[in-house]
């Protein structure tokens, strides 16, 4: 299988140099050429297998230039049983009070407690042996912009990764206090942490910049490196992500919940749009979708999108307590656009030509009515996730995170608006409660907040009867190595100095 650049149908590549690059030349997303496509019968061949054998089994359908014995390698390395809690790293939580047709697909029982781990704990075996294929022996150095999750998570995969170098740069009032503390306190030979003063999406444009600055590539050339990406606009990061929306339909027939065929609601909790995209590249492969619900916070960009089909990030940025979603910018929507306008190269670059100079753009009419068909999007601000984490609490004696909580919310406004209650509805569980424990609590017992987060850790265990993740206990008194803070336009100098050239 082979992929090409969204900006430029002309570039063709092989998943290895897609993997291993991140990013096109002229700025585009690879993308693959031709989907794999299963039928009822290869589904219910799906169901019967465990989670690494259906990892296997995708992750070959795309990446035909690897051996099976590589993917092999790479899916038992990443989802080992030991690293995420047991045998299903992405177990459905069923919940039996209210809604039963809602299914929360927990995503987050990896080394650092937030979905991205699903993706970052397979790519550094992508990447390394991608790198082998196409630029044997160069050292590859991963930057990273974050909004939280992402940083952690890539640090843990690629940490004393033979060949790799990572760097980090973090929001530097982004992020939740144990956040910082995952990413402050990083352990391994090869890691770099930095606060950025800015937002996420200064962060995420100051590395594209330096991704696509040749003076630097060449520098970097010169010294036997290369730049290459752990955000999710690597295909790399996306396509682990399609294998847990099979896995949890499998999942649901084997339990008995859904007949083979039946079609789901899938409601993802958004921010750069990549999780979400991995369901409709699933949906284009064979998984019976009825609706993909597009939820955000009050950085509502891609509401607004899907309900007018313009995008336009001209707006305010809102800190909020889903910090993971503060995106205005959501780079995986490009490859979307690429898809709903029939491969239309010429009509996304100047879409992205538009966004980035006038911050918005219109799509056509037939893409509006795709979207539509599609997507159903909604937001709810930080009233409304303290208001459903309670209520979920309350009702279901289940805790959500922050981030889950504006996916179930936005998912019941989904049912009010359309009375469309009896389709399965899977909601994307994206981060352990024990991330944003101040706003958990605080939505569910305020007065038991304290200015301490380990304080508040152990009272939201205390209160709810629900195990702190270890990694996360063990922060505590985790010593901190990293403290830089550097303004939007030094990264690049932060880069080069950290690189010693
Ligand atoms: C990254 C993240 C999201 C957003 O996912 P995208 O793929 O960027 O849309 C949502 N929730 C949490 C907890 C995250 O870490």
């Amino acid at each position: 299988m082979k992929y090409n650049s969204t900006r430029n149908k002309n570039t063709v590549v092989t998943a290895a140099q897609a993997i291993s690059q991140g990013i096109s030349e002229e700025g585009g997303l690879f993308v693959p050429q031709e989907l794999p496509k299963y039928s009822a019968d290869e589904l219910l061949a799906l169901s019967k297998l465990d989670y690494k054998g259906r990892a296997k089994k995708i992750l070959a359908d795309f990446l035909s230039d690897f051996t099976a014995e590589e993917i092999s390698e790479s899916v038992d390395a990443a989802y080992a049983a030991e690293k995420f809690g047991g045998d299903n790293p992405a177990p459905i939580s069923y919940l039996h009070n209210g809604d039963e047709n809602m299914y929360i697909l927990e995503l987050w029982h990896g080394p650092t407690s937030a979905f991205k781990d699903m993706a970052l704990q397979i790519l550094p075996h992508l990447l390394t042996k991608s790198m082998h294929k196409v630029h044997d022996g160069k050292e590859a150095v991963i930057l990273v912009a974050t909004s939280g999750d992402t940083g952690k998570a890539a640090l843990e995969g690629f940490k004393d990764v033979d060949g790799t170098k990572i760097m980090v740069f973090y929001p530097v009032d982004g992020v939740s206090p144990m956040q910082k503390r995952q990413m402050t306190t990083q352990k391994g030979n090869n890691v770099n942490v930095f606060a950025i003063k800015g937002n996420f999406d200064d962060a995420q444009t100051g590395v594209k910049k330096i991704f696509t600055n040749d003076a630097i590539k060449a520098q970097l050339a010169d010294n036997n490196k290369l730049f290459s990406s752990a955000n999710s606009i690597n295909w790399g990061r996306l396509l682990p992500q399609i294998v847990y929306y099979f896995s949890a339909y499998c999942d649901l027939i084997n339990a008995g919940k859904i007949a083979n065929g039946e079609k789901i609601n899938i409601t993802v909790p958004t921010g750069n749009f990549g999780n979400i995209l991995a369901a409709f590249y699933a949906m284009n492969m064979g998984l019976p979708v009825n609706k993909f619900i597009c939820a955000s916070n009050a950085n509502n960009v891609l509401t607004d999108f899907l309900a007018t089909g313009t995008y336009d990030r001209n707006r305010n940025f809102y800190a909020t307590m889903s910090p993971s979603m503060d995106i205005l910018i959501s780079s995986n929507l490009e490859r979307l656009l690429y898809h709903l306008t029939g491969n239309d190269d010429a009509k996304v670059a100047e879409y992205m030509k538009s966004l980035s100079e006038t911050g918005k753009y219109t799509v056509d009419d037939s893409v509006k009515a795709k979207l539509d068909e599609l997507f159903f999007g909604g937001s709810c601000d930080d009233k409304g996730t303290q208001a459903t984490i309670k209520k979920t609490y309350d009702e279901e004696h289940y805790l959500c995170d922050t981030h889950t909580a504006v996916a179930v919310n936005v998912y019941e406004q989904y049912v009010e608006k359309t009375g469309d209650k009896a389709t399965p509805a899977i909601i994307a569980s994206t981060a352990s409660p024990y991330k944003f424990a101040k706003n958990v609590l605080g939505s569910i017992a305020p007065e038991a907040v304290s200015d301490d987060e380990f304080a508040t850790v152990k009272e939201l265990s205390k209160l709810t009867g629900t195990e702190v993740p270890k990694p996360l206990a063990e922060l505590e008194n985790a010593e901190v190595r990293f403290t830089t803070t550097c303004a939007a336009d030094e990264m690049k100098d932060v880069v080069l100095k950290a690189l010693d050239i």
